[in-house]
């Protein structure tokens, strides 16, 4: 069986403030530390359950958060930054499911850990379809064009409503409750780590069972921006993108991938 883990960092038991989410600030070692374990723990979940082959992508930040020397050793691990179009590098040779850990819940949810989609300085919120979207729904889509379902999703519990309503059957597991954006009621790290165990168990019970996530095409991505600053520094065709209003712009195309990237 083949599973790919990706992989943010807001949503990982013990992280919460500003402090610990970028290299450089004073709290940032112990955070990665935190990830680190956490992934460890789901990497060893999977390898006992008969998981042979195991992709794990650091997807916080530029990618380059995990403490190396204390990975497991049971996976194969992505790290540093890759484009939108190459997010999941090795995807296309086929995996049977997805897990998304450490997540976090869409722009402008009240009460969600570090609620943002893809940037927190430029985006109120991005809808895909007329449809609020954010980065749960971005990656499982990603994942869905490549034909792979997303069995698991770990982050608050506002990042597992939002995972729950978009993916019937996914297996949540609610590492903390979000209180606000940089506040949260934790569970303790190490509960956390060998609760994980048992949702790792449940969601590869799921494989063959559950569906990629799809939107068919044509694509309208709409991004409303935090201030007209953001969007004054982007160019517009007037038919593939348009400007709407000082915050608001719209991207459009058949292509998935292509409008994202545009877009965000
Ligand atoms: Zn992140």
């Amino acid at each position: 069986m083949r599973i790919y883990v990706s992989v943010d960092m807001e949503g990982i038991a013990g992280v919460a403030l500003r402090e610990q989410l970028q290299r450089g600030q004073s709290a940032y070692e112990e955070a990665r530390y935190l990830l680190t374990q956490e992934v460890n723990a789901v990497v060893d979940a999977l390898a006992s359950f008969g998981v042979k082959d195991i992709v794990v992508k650091d997807a916080h930040g530029g990618g380059y958060n995990f403490i190396a020397d204390s990975l497991h050793p049971a996976a194969v691990y992505v790290m540093g930054s890759t484009p939108l179009d190459k997010r999941f590098p090795g995807l296309e040779r086929g995996f049977d499911g997805a897990f998304l850990m450490g997540y976090h819940a869409m722009a402008s949810t009240f009460g969600a850990v570090r609620d943002h989609t893809m940037s927190s300085a430029q985006y109120r919120g991005v809808k895909l379809n007329g449809q609020p979207i954010g980065e749960i729904g971005l990656d499982s889509l990603l994942f869905g064009l490549n034909g792979v379902p997303v069995i698991m999703v770990s982050g608050d519990d506002k990042a597992c409503q939002e995972a729950e309503e978009l993916l019937p059957g996914v297996t949540i597991y609610a590492t903390k409750t979000g209180l606000s954006r940089h506040a949260a009621l934790m569970k303790a790290p190490q509960r956390v780590r060998s609760e994980l165990r048992g949702a790792v168990q449940k969601a590869l019970a799921r494989v063959g069972q559950a569906a990629p996530f799809c939107i068919t095409s044509p694509y309208e991505v709409v991004i409303q921006f935090n201030s007209s600053d953001w969007a004054d520094a982007r160019s517009y065709d007037g038919v593939d993108s348009e400007r709407l209003d000082a915050v608001t712009a719209r991207y459009r195309s058949d292509d998935l991938v292509k409008v994202l990237t545009r877009a965000i």
